[in-house]
């Protein structure tokens, strides 16, 4: 594949054997969304995803059974690969010998061991990363900004964002660890440009990771991505990519598929012209082994059918496959759906409406979406 985008100067890093950043080509990264305690098929879809063209593939750990599965797939497989640490940044010393880069989230490292500096916690997580050969992500989320910076910019939830990943490269610095990389994420491209564009300016050397996260089902999420990446990439911005998409795992590897397409298609000046993203916007998370019931990627699927009548109206409803990333993730959207096993949360922004059966949910969001428009209907008269 030929690239000739023109990107700012960055410094390389390694990740196993995926360079990022420097003259190194743009990677594209992809997630497993198998359970990751079933390791043979987390290893099936980690070869699904190289085969697509990933040169990293990501898998969650959240406890202690996960890690020992990790140590078997890395047993079974030669891909580089990348762990995210969610709430428990205290599993890096344990993931970090089987990996090749750890994601950490800024806005996560205050959950456990209150007492301790961020400071320190970021110290330790260099020292593992150092000692075990690999890189780190710091992956700020606007759903998740660390609360000192929300205080040091009310209002601005987007600097404050920019703000914690820059100090956080400061500290890493400090330390005399460069081997890491940053991404700035949100679920609405805009915001994904504006921040990546003010941290790229601020720290100009340092590699990007580019997301839009729960970015929803193609084809609309692939639009969204495009809005975010086109804008970006054209201007010289982002380094490695992924593209999140809500999609069967037979499917995952179209991730990867899309990630080279957009590359593709900027490096030869082929630009798709977007749509303009007002009226009815779904976003859904891409899922990933944290999802408890099978049944949200369908639900995802009757969610965008059922709210087709209400196109034209600016509203944004979230649909989030698990418990962990789904109560945060939905309070920014007018209306939330967070998956359970065995119930669906219903959410206006942060309240909560009910519980709901799968079976029924989708009844409770209509009566909700229809209350809503009736609402601004109101409003507008
Ligand atoms: S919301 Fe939950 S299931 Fe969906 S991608 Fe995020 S962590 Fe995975």
């Amino acid at each position: 594949m030929t690239q000739q985008i023109q990107r700012r100067e960055t410094r390389e890093i390694s990740v196993g054997t995926t360079a990022i950043g420097g003259n190194a080509p743009i990677a594209v990264q992809s997630m497993c969304a198998t359970k990751t305690r079933d390791i043979d098929a987390t290893v099936a879809q980690t070869s699904q995803l190289e085969r697509a063209g990933a040169g990293i593939v990501r898998i969650a750990i959240d406890n202690e059974k996960e890690v020992d599965a990790l140590r078997e797939i890395r047993t079974q497989t030669k891909a580089n690969l990348a762990v995210d640490l969610q709430e428990n940044y205290k599993l890096a010393d344990k993931v970090a010998p089987f990996v090749d880069k750890i994601r950490y989230n800024p806005g996560h490292l205050h959950h456990i061991e209150k007492d301790k500096a961020i400071a320190d916690k970021v110290a330790w997580l260099a020292d593992v990363a150092g000692s075990n050969d690999c890189a780190l992500r710091v992956g700020v989320n606007c759903g998740s900004v660390a609360p000192e910076f929300l205080e040091r910019y009310p209002g601005d939830q987007l600097e404050a964002l920019v703000q914690s990943a820059i100090y956080h490269c400061g500290l890493l610095e400090d330390l005399g660890f460069e081997q890491f990389v940053v991404s700035l994420k949100d679920s609405d491209p805009t915001k994904v440009v504006a921040a990546n564009r003010r941290f790229a300016k601020a720290v100009p050397d340092v590699p990007l990771h580019l997301g839009v996260t729960e970015a929803g089902l193609p084809p609309q999420g692939i639009i969204k991505t495009r809005v975010a990446f086109e804008k970006l990439l054209a201007e010289g911005i982002g380094d490695t990519l992924r593209v999140s998409l809500t999609l069967p795992n037979e499917r995952k590897h179209e991730e990867v598929e899309v990630g080279h397409a957009i590359i593709n298609d900027v490096a030869n000046g082929r630009f798709i012209s977007v749509p303009d993203l007002s009226g009815l916007n779904i976003i859904s998370c891409p899922s990933c082994s944290r999802v408890e019931n099978e049944a949200f990627v369908n639900l995802a699927q009757d969610v965008r059918e059922m709210t087709e009548y209400a196109s034209k109206h600016d509203i944004t409803i979230a649909v989030m496959g698990c418990r962990v990333n789904g109560p945060g993730e939905t309070d920014d959207a007018d209306l939330g759906l967070w998956c359970g096993p065995s119930t669906v949360v219903l959410k206006r922004k942060a309240e909560k409406v009910g519980s709901y059966g799968y079976d029924i949910v989708l009844d409770a969001l209509r009566s909700q979406l229809d209350a809503l428009i009736e609402q601004r209907s109101a409003g507008a008269a």
